[in-house]
Order: C-alpha cells, then structure tokens, then sequence
C-alpha cells in the first residue's frame, strides 16, 4: 500500500508582467512533479493581487490579505511592479508588508553557472561561480524610516534611516554561518560598508565577529561592498557563502545573476526561520514590462525557486529532481534569448515537464 501523498497549501500571488507567465510555469511545472513523484499533493490558491488590482480598486492585497496567507504553508510569488504605479508604492503595498509581516528575515539567493550556460565572465566556468548570498530581509537600509521635510519648499530634505539592531544582526548571522557550515568549502563573506557608514555597519561588524565564535569551522573574511564587486568580476572563484545587509544584498544578488548568465534564471526564498509563518518563493527578477506578454520570459529562474520551496517544505527528492529537470534542460540547448537560446517560456516549460516525467 502506498502511503498517502502529503498535501501542502500554496498561495500563489503571480503579480505583475512577466509574474503572471513565469508564475503560471512554474506552477504547471510544479503539477508535473507532484504527479509524477506522487509523494506530495499542492493544492494551490490564487491571489490577483497586482499593480492592475490597486489602480482599479485602490489596493494590492485586501485588508486582511496578510491574515489570509498565514493560513498556508508557503507563498509563491511572481513580480510586482508596473510603470504606471511608482515603484515605492507598488513595493510598500504587497511584498514588503508580506516578508515584515511573516517574519521572512532571510533572503537566501543562490547563484551557480547552470549545465550548458555561460557566464559572460571569460575563462569563468561551471564551478567556478557557486555562491549563495544570504540577504538581510527585515530592516537595515529598507526599514521605511525617515520623511521629507520641507516637502514644497525650496529646501526640501529627505531622510532615509537605515536601523540595524542586534536581535536583527545576530539572527541573520546565525543563518549565514548556519548556511556556510552546510556547505563543502565552509566559507563565510561578511561585507559591509563600516569605513563610510560609522553607526549601524560598525555594530553589524561586531556582532559578525561575536556569532563567528561559535562557528571556528567556518572561514571567515571581510569586505566592503564596493571591493566586492570587483572581487565577485575579478575572483569569483574566491567566494561561496555571502552575507550582507537588505540594501547591498539586493544589489550583489543582482550582479551575481548576471554573472551567472542572466537575472532570468536566478531564485530567491523569503524565509521565516522559525517555521511559524509560511515563507514566500520568488525569482529574483522584476516584472519586466519590456518583455510582457511576450510569452518570451525565462522561466528558470521560476523553476529554481519553485525548487527552492519543496525543497523547505520537506521534499528533498522533489526539489533535487527539478533541478536535475531544468539542468538536462539548459544542458540540450534549450533556452530563452536572454541565455542565448531562441525557445520560449512555454518551450522551455514543456521541456522541463518531459524531463520531470521521465524521473518517475
Ligand atoms: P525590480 O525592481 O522588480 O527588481 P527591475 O526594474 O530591476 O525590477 P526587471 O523587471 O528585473 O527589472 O528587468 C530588468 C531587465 O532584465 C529587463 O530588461 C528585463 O527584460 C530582463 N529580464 C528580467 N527577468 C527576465 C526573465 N525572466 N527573462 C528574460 N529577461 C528578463
Ligand atoms: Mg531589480
């Protein structure tokens, strides 16, 4: 007798643009999976919350919308953003309150050279560029801080404060040096900008340097952001796990996709480590309206994130095999424009989903 499939409730937000088609992919590539393995079910509930949603009806997500996802065991989400909303508007109004609502204080941002791409780094192979950036999610330079005074004078002056504190530092240090550790080559990067910014980044060094302590496993060093972009071009060999603060690991993980080939196929998991709030998977990239509706949009990027939440859920096996899917994928050629290839989104998906049933 078999035992009975695990079923997982999924809040899906595909958002705007390119949201929708990638959110749609992964979601069909995620159906392919859990029918073929037949370990675990999705049973998957859609929100149309999006930049559409608020200029017709005056907002992203309902009042309760935060409360509605809390009864879930994970968020998938897709990109928000649109021109005809400023960003600021359309970001403080669905994905912010959702990572600082769940507790989502980890950003985790693995970055690799997948089989059969190409970095545009030359001389850069596969193997040679396998980071995971550990991006503070909860406060620091985007904690909302700060105002404009003066607003319609002359003078106008805008603040905007960045807040570390400890309980913040010390817990996003512990899941870095937690994430080195797992790793072969126990490595950790801590960068920081603490010779410019004399308050904040001063106490998030500190308190690296304290958590490291308790970790004399792990290899340690330390950098300013502005070196690291050139270490991470010139020796990207030289890097593995990465831990920085919400502005300049925002910054970083997008140089780092594109490092590996393209912002299309990188993926990002929003993390409540306690486990008390569902956590929310999304690919790394924005909406794209250049390319919406195009039916162009790299779905990999999707893929590796939906990867990326099975795999928190508890299915090993269903995570390794989806990556195993995209890389036979990416491997024969099969790609979108933005990694050189000439396929489309649905292409590509359908690709995927041949090689997810060959697995079962
Ligand atoms: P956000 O502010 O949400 O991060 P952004 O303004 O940084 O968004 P993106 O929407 O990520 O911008 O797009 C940046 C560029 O990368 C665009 O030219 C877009 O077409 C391209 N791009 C982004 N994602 C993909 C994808 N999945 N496939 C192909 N091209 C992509
Ligand atoms: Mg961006």
């Amino acid at each position: 007798i078999r035992e009975r499939a695990q079923i997982y409730r999924i809040a899906s937000i595909p958002g705007d643009g390119i949201g929708v088609d990638i959110t749609e992919a992964a979601l069909r590539v995620l159906a392919t999976l859990s029918t073929t393995l037949g370990t675990f079910e999705l049973e998957t509930t859609t929100f149309d919350w999006s930049s559409a949603n608020y200029l017709t009806r005056g907002h992203y997500m309902p009042e309760d919308g935060l409360t509605q996802l809390k009864a879930f065991d994970a968020i998938y989400f897709g990109a928000v953003g649109w021109p005809s909303v400023p960003d600021h508007i359309s970001l403080w109004n669905l994905i912010l309150p959702i990572r600082k609502a769940l507790n989502q204080y980890v950003n985790v941002r693995p970055t690799r050279i997948l089989a059969g791409t190409k970095s545009p780094l030359v001389g850069c192979e596969r193997g040679d560029l396998d980071w995971v950036i550990v991006r503070e999610n909860s406060e620091g330079e985007y904690a909302g801080q700060g105002g404009i005074s003066h607003e319609h004078s002359d003078h106008a002056i805008g603040t905007e404060l960045a807040i570390f504190t400890q309980v913040g530092i010390e817990r996003i240090m512990r899941f870095a040096f937690e994430t080195a550790r797992s790793r072969p080559r126990k490595k950790l990067t801590m960068v920081t900008k603490s010779n410019a910014q004399r308050h904040g980044m001063v106490l998030w060094d500190r308190i690296f340097y304290e958590v490291a302590k308790g970790y004399e496993d792990v290899d340690i060093d330390k950098m300013l952001v502005d070196a690291m972009t050139v270490r991470m071009v010139l020796n990207p060999k030289s890097l593995d796990t990465i831990v920085a603060t919400n502005l300049h690991a925002d910054i970083l993980s997008d140089l780092a996709a594109a490092l590996s080939g393209s912002i299309g196929i990188a993926p990002s998991s929003n993390l409540d480590p306690t486990r008390k709030n569902p956590s929310m998977f999304e690919p790394i990239h924005g909406s794209a309206p250049d390319i919406a509706g195009k039916g162009i949009a790299n779905p990999v990027g999707a893929f590796w994130s939906a990867a990326e939440m099975v795999r928190w859920l508890g299915e090993e096996k269903a995570a390794d095999g989806l990556m195993r899917a995209i890389e036979n994928v990416t491997a024969a050629g099969v790609s979108t424009k933005d990694l050189g290839g000439s396929a489309d989104t649905k292409t590509v998906t359908d690709a995927v989903c041949k090689e997810i049933e060959k697995l079962g």
